[in-house]
This record gives C-alpha cells, structure tokens and sequence, in this order.
C-alpha cells in the first residue's frame, strides 16, 4: 500500500510513523510518502489521522504501477530527458567494453559526430567463462570519465556486483544493473540510495513481475529515477543468442510508469539482425534502445558477433529517425 501523508505531516515524523509501521517513507512529489507491505489492505488504525491519500494494490508493483502514477516518469539523463511528455527516444552508442583509450576515443568521436549524447562502454564484464576478458575495471571507469570530460558525453557502464558499486556511481552518470546483476541486492540498495539514473536489464530469465520488482527495490529506498531495459529473454530457440520481448514491452509500457529502454545487441547476438529489430523497436514508441558498436567488430574482446561497425551504426540511426517521426518519438 502507498499512503500519502497529510501535508502536516512533516519529514521527521513521516520517519517514525514508517518506522513505527515497518514502512518505507520517501519524499515524492514534494509529499511525505510510506510504502507498506503488498499484504497490507486497510490503512493501519495509527496511520488513520494522518492519511491524506492511500493506494492498494494487489502484489508489489507499487511506486512503478500505472494504478499509483499514470504519467510515465521524466529522467534526466545527464543533458537529454527521456521519459514524460518528452517523446524521445535516446540512441545510447559505444562498445560491449572499453578496451582502450584509442578505441573508445573513436567511439566517442562518432557519437559527437552523429549529435548522440550517450557513450556506454563495460569496465566489469559479467562473463559467462572466467578465462573471458573481464574488462579494465577502475582503468576503464577512467577512460568513460575522460570521454565525458573532452567530449560532453553522458556516461553508462554497468556494475558486476556489490563489490564496486561505489566507484561505479562514483565515475558515471547513469549506471547500468545487468541481466546478471538484477537480483543482486547489494547492487539495488545501493542504487537507491543515490539520485543517478539506474537502468534495470532484465535477466533472461525473468518474468515481469520480477523485472519490476527489482525496480521497486531501488524506487521504494528514494531513488525515482529508474528505467528498464528489456533484453532478450532465454526460450527454446537457439538459432539467435535470446528472443526479444516485444510483448513484454507492451506490458511494461501498459502497467508501469517507468521508461522502457530497448537492447536488441544482446537479444539477437549477430550484428544481421539488429537493424531490422531496431527499427521494430522504435515503432513501439519506447524512451530509449542500447545497440552496441566498435570499430573493428571482429576483434572485440567480448560481444563481437553483435556489434555493429561505425558505417553500419550511421546507416542505422540515418533509418530510425524517420521510423521514431512515424510514431511521433524524436531520436536523440
Ligand atoms: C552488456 O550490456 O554488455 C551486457 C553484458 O548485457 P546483459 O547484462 O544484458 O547481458
Ligand atoms: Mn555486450
């Protein structure tokens, strides 16, 4: 349940109302806000007095239902807003990893070039094999920071596990929650206690249901600027790497008021692929798609079935553009 206080209500006592009741209490919206339990189906007696307004909701998507907030969040992401009333549709560029600095330098010379905004490059990849390359870490995290200082690029990379959290944050401007990494709890707590934009991948294995709940995690510790990113999820077939929920987007897009992030580099794992299923995913009308691009593909250290080539990635965007007019969405 979501009770809104009464605007008597101040910040220091909507803390020991939340504590008194187990509640979670943020600020949203400039009012005091307290979440309780999904179970919970009557405001409790003590909260009585000083309820303003209360929602209940039958499982706990919650701060992310439609049912509580009908308009889609607006999110800042470093200089472009997606999300809202805005109607774009951020290009989010740059490699699988950051593998050195020439190689994201050009990465980041094609974004400015193209008038994109947004470099992501990994710098803690969550490999499936050990003896992979599992990036350069805190020499990475360098690298993006370089880039966003010479370049005026926002920045995204993804954190592995809890362990690194902190430099994460400390070094980007949005942080990327992997497939893997969505159940890590260390990794969403932590996210919620800052303000940075954090993208939510779904794993491959997740349903909705769990896919919005990791985000209720980060939103109900005071962090209102999540979004999702549907990548690929595992089915039976195994001629492409996962199949792309478009279906799952529709849901998303119907009952949650998150902006919806869409991936197919990693859904379809081969490059031949992503063109046609970027230009489906734009015509969904979503905030934003993640295609990854180097510029030598075939010598990529992870990902290099599915990137696309700079030529190719120009090609792409030069097609999107008039596909994102068509549903009223403007690349950027
Ligand atoms: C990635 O974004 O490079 C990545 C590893 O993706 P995912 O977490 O979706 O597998
Ligand atoms: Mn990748």
């Amino acid at each position: 349940m979501i009770i809104h206080l009464k605007s008597t209500v101040d910040q220091v006592l909507a803390e020991t109302l939340a504590k008194d009741n187990k509640a979670f209490h943020i600020v949203y919206n400039n009012k005091q806000v307290l979440i309780t339990g999904s179970g919970t189906k009557e405001v409790p007696e003590n909260l009585e007095i000083y309820t303003e307004d209360f929602w209940v909701f039958p499982n706990d998507m919650q701060l992310s239902s439609r049912r509580y907030q009908n308009q889609k969040r607006e999110i800042n992401f470093g200089k472009v807003t997606i999300g809202g009333n805005t109607n774009n549709t951020i290009l989010i560029g740059g490699p699988c990893s950051v593998e050195s600095e020439e190689q994201i330098r050009s990465a980041s010379e094609l974004l400015v070039k193209l008038g994109l905004t947004t470099l992501r490059g990994g710098c803690y990849k969550p490999r499936t094999s050990p003896y992979s390359f599992q990036g350069l870490g805190l020499e990475g995290l360098k690298l993006l920071a370089k880039m966003r200082d010479e370049y005026g690029l926002n920045v995204i990379t993804e954190a592995r596990d809890a362990t690194h959290i902190d430099e994460i944050i400390e070094y980007t401007d949005v942080i990327q929650v992997g497939a893997k990494a969505m159940y890590d709890q260390g990794i969403l707590r932590a996210c919620s206690k800052i303000k940075k934009p954090v993208l939510i991948k779904r794993g491959f294995g997740t349903t909705l249901q769990e896919f919005v709940q990791a985000a209720e995690f980060v939103l109900s510790g005071g962090n209102e600027n999540v979004v999702l990113c549907e990548r690929g999820i595992r089915t039976f077939e195994t001629g492409t790497r996962f199949t792309l929920d478009l279906c799952g987007v529709a849901w998303l897009q119907e009952h949650t008021n998150l902006p919806i992030i869409l991936d197919p580099s990693h859904a379809m794992g081969y490059a031949y692929g992503v063109p046609g299923l970027s230009k489906a995913c734009v015509a969904m009308g979503i905030d934003g798609l993640l295609i990854e691009s180097h510029p030598n593909p075939k010598i990529a250290k992870s990902d290099a079935s599915q990137q696309l080539n700079f030529e190719e990635f120009e090609n792409l965007l030069n097609q999107l553009r008039p596909v994102a007019q068509s549903v009223g969405y403007n690349m950027i």
